[in-house]
């Protein structure tokens, strides 16, 4: 049956490629790529030969619909981005709302998402989040997104770019409150995987005090917003008496 294949592809570690996802790539007629040049190595590695063809979100319309016209043609398409699963803050929505509305039968073959692969080792809530793909690249915008999701009960995802990560946690800092429970993961599923973890304030000390924190691939994920729990309208000679009384508990 001929379809437009959704493929997920490693995102550092080149063992994590699933079995299904070699075949489809093997079978398919073509492979549409975000870098051909990029996903090139990757299927040399794997010794796969099929044919590539280039796909992005900005690609014109006369190529998203060269694409629809040969699915229609009975081909079968295979489409995979840099990393990871396609259409997660990656190429490809475009493409599958066509396909779909064309009629043509489309195909998720999954695997590894930087989101998710996060989120399972972070150690925070997980029973919700929200994905919120990258911030905005400015400051003031940035700023902006976070104040509005400051009082959001769910864990919230970000993608970063290493060159904004500094900048980043300061505005997090600003609008989540210093001590915000915040997770860093870093370089996940290659040499250099590390998750830094502690208060928002905390890790930024960490990525400053070594600029190693500052570079490579990084998703953020900031524990959502709970309600304080005795209330912090305690005077704080209530506050202290409270202490004194704790200590004293057996
Ligand atoms: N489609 C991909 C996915 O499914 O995760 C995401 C593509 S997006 C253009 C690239 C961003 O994903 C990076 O800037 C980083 O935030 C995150 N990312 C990708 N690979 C990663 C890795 N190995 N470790 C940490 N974050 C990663």
């Amino acid at each position: 049956d001929n379809a437009l294949y959704i493929v997920a592809t490693p995102i550092g570690n080149l063992g994590d490629i699933t079995q299904r996802a070699l075949n489809i790539l093997q079978q398919a007629d073509l492979i549409a790529a975000e870098d051909t040049r990029h996903s090139g190595r990757l299927l040399q590695h794997f010794n796969i030969s099929t044919r590539m063809i280039s796909y992005h979100d900005h690609s014109d319309e006369r190529q998203v619909d060269s694409i629809i016209a040969k699915l229609q043609a009975g081909t079968s398409i295979a489409l995979i981005s840099d990393a990871g699963t396609p259409l997660i803050s990656d190429p490809g929505y475009g493409l599958v709302k066509k396909a779909r509305e064309a009629g043509v039968k489309v195909v998720p073959v999954p695997g590894v998402s930087a989101v998710i692969t996060a989120m399972s080792a972070a150690g925070l809530p997980s029973d919700r989040f929200s994905f919120e793909g990258f911030p905005p690249h400015k400051s003031g915008a940035r700023k902006q997104l976070f104040a509005s999701l400051a009082r959001d009960a769910r864990t919230l995802v970000f993608y970063e770019s290493p060159h904004r990560i500094v900048d980043c946690l300061k505005d997090l800092a600003a609008e989540f409150g210093e001590d915000r429970p915040l997770v860093m993961a870093r370089e996940l599923t290659k040499t250099f995987e590390t998750f830094l973890s502690g208060g928002v304030a905390q890790v930024l000390e960490q990525v400053l005090a070594d600029s190693n924190q500052q570079k490579g691939e990084i998703v953020l994920m900031v524990s959502g917003y709970r309600k304080p729990e005795t209330g912090d309208e305690l005077s704080p000679e209530a506050e202290a008496t409270m202490k004194v009384l704790l200590e004293e508990l057996p």
